[in-house]
């Protein structure tokens, strides 16, 4: 998630489908903070550096545009990076500035395609098109944890460099550590984060029915530990269990009075069923009006345009365009 003082730009990858973690560890602070400077995006166009069924991406673009709304994200600026054609635009431009070295030595290309004759050229370049995501909406502030500092070092070396080269043109972002916030974990491996490419059985996704949720979560792993005080976080030695009761807190759940693993399971699945019902309540209605959410986001689209295309036009003309 990026954010700045005043405008903040979030992307989410239509790559599976939205799990809890997801809700609690992002979707929820932004649409707490959603406001018509919240640039909240699909990047649909990340979806592709590997290797992909267009129905598919096609499908989990348009539940993620509905999830989005139906998680009360309404006020804000909402966008299909794939329809605002600065962003690859202008990552052409930064092409030009970046460095084969530099991409070589990003982490992600380097552990899933380095050295593979099939990998996609886009997985090399795609941190070129994340520096033009965040350049093309000059942030002061980029917070980022530790997954994507990487990538937010470049777009700020990307930015100094074509700025000392061609002009100033972009804002350079301030990086700024946040703290990890809630994250979830898988529920079959919690070590693991709970992630929307994860094993279906370990990751709640937000669509859920609750008897799918019910059967989850029974099965979910505790310990061998069952005395008195068993239910106790302990993120060392009993990671299942600390999962479990930070998902109950996270969803308004309350862990008091609570001393079995089996009293627990009934309390998270009653506290995760609370939490999805409206937002599966809302997606249902949104879903039979499948031209409202895309007018929601061909208006935001629009939006996008007017706040980029100015961005890009300068950067071009810098570089002799
Ligand atoms: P990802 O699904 O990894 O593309 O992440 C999209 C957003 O959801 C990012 O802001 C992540 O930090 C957040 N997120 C993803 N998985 C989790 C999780 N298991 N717990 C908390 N936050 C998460």
């Amino acid at each position: 998630m990026l954010t700045t003082r005043t405008r903040s730009l979030s992307l989410l990858t239509p790559s599976g489908h939205l799990t809890l973690g997801n809700l609690l560890g992002a979707l929820g602070p932004m649409a707490d903070a959603a406001g018509p400077d919240s640039y909240y995006g699909l990047s649909d166009l990340h979806a592709m550096t590997t290797p992909h069924q267009p129905a598919a991406l096609r499908e989990r673009s348009v539940e993620m545009m509905t999830l989005l709304l139906a998680t009360g994200m309404g006020e804000a600026t909402l966008f299909r990076q794939s329809r605002v054609p600065a962003h690859t635009g202008l990552a052409y431009l930064l092409e030009c500035t970046a460095r084969t070295g530099e991409l070589a030595r990003m982490i992600q290309y380097k552990e899933k395609g380095r050295g593979v004759d099939s990998t996609r050229v886009s997985l090399y370049t795609y941190p070129v098109l994340m520096a033009a995501d965040i350049l093309l909406y000059r942030p002061d502030v980029v917070p980022v944890g530790d997954d994507q500092r990487q990538h937010v070092e470049l777009a700020r070396d990307l930015a100094q460099r074509f700025n000392t080269r061609y002009g100033e043109v972009f804002v350079v972002p301030e990086l700024v550590t946040v703290a990890a916030g809630a994250r979830v974990m898988d529920l079959v491996h919690p070590t693991r984060k709970m992630s929307k490419s994860a094993g279906a059985a370990g990751s709640i996704y937000l669509l859920d029915p609750p008897d799918v949720v019910r059967r989850k979560i029974a099965r979910a792993v505790t310990d061998s530990d069952t005395g008195p005080g068993a239910v106790r976080p302990d993120r060392a030695a009993k990671p299942g269990v600390t999962n479990l009761l930070d998902v109950l807190v996270g969803c308004g759940g309350s862990a008091e009075g609570v001393s079995t693993y089996g009293a627990l399971k009934r309390a998270v699945t009653d506290a995760v069923v609370d939490t999805l019902a409206p937002i599966q309540a809302r997606y249902a209605e949104l879903a039979d009006e499948p031209a409202y959410v895309t007018a929601v986001y061909e208006r935001g689209e629009q939006r996008c345009r007017q706040v980029t295309d100015p961005v890009l036009g300068a950067a071009a003309a810098a570089m002799g365009l």
